[in-house]
């Protein structure tokens, strides 16, 4: 399944009078990679959650497939999120008490599949990033590139149709930097939306398009 992601006359405000976005429009395709990008405190982040429908619109909407998504009720949209969302937090916002694969796989049990499924597509991704650490060690013993990676096997587990990555090369070396951009241009070529915020000029070139905010 792909899907088209648009944002539709977007506005929001954490405090009210004080909008963060006003009024803002745009259209993912799928298939591609878009990086947001600009200064920091535009709302870029701000902006990635609302897409990914972590955060409520105060106007507009956010559709998929044509369909308002951020309107519906939180259970829906939870599980719309799980279904066809993968997000790559900053600095990989693991779960420190819960081990590396139960981050993983902590999804795709949510949704009902078959543990020893989940594990065993977890354990393949660990492999194809090169992430050599005990899947049941916790996130505060890996490195921070193997942190950022682990949140990639993570975002990818499920096969999004939608992958939403908040910096995810910003504290990166060079290597992991490309295992990192590599891993979302080829998500992109299965047909899926990716959406990059990034303040590299190297990731930004790697997308299909630049949005600046
Ligand atoms: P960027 O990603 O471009 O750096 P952000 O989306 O993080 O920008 O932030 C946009 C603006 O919203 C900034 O002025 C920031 O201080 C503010 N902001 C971000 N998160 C919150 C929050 N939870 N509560 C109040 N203001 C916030």
């Amino acid at each position: 399944m792909t899907a088209l992601l648009e944002a539709c006359d977007v506005s929001f405000a954490y405090v009210p009078g004080t909008p963060v976005l006003d009024g803002w429009t745009a259209r993912f395709e799928p298939g591609t990679m878009t990086a947001l990008t600009g200064p920091s405190g535009r709302g870029k982040s701000t902006l990635l959650y609302l897409l990914g429908l972590m955060l409520h619109p105060t106007g507009g909407q956010v559709r998929l497939d044509g369909v308002p998504a951020s309107t519906l009720g939180d259970g829906p949209r939870a599980r719309l999120r799980a279904d066809r969302f993968g997000f790559v937090f900053q600095d990989a916002a693991l779960d420190a008490t819960r081990t590396v694969l139960d981050n993983i796989t902590e999804t795709a049990l949510y949704r009902g599949e078959k543990r020893q499924d989940a594990v065993a597509r977890a354990g393949a991704l660990l492999d194809r990033f090169g992430v050599d650490v005990p899947a049941h060690r916790k996130p505060g013993q890996v490195s921070g590139g193997q942190a950022q990676r682990i949140a990639l096997c993570r975002a990818l587990l499920n096969s999004p149709d939608v992958l939403l990555a908040d910096e995810p090369t910003g504290n990166l070396d060079p290597a992991t930097t490309d295992i990192v951009v590599d891993a979302l241009r080829d998500h992109a070529r299965t047909g899926a939306t990716v959406i990059v915020v990034t303040h590299s000029p190297e990731v930004a070139a790697a997308c299909d398009t630049e949005i600046r905010l």
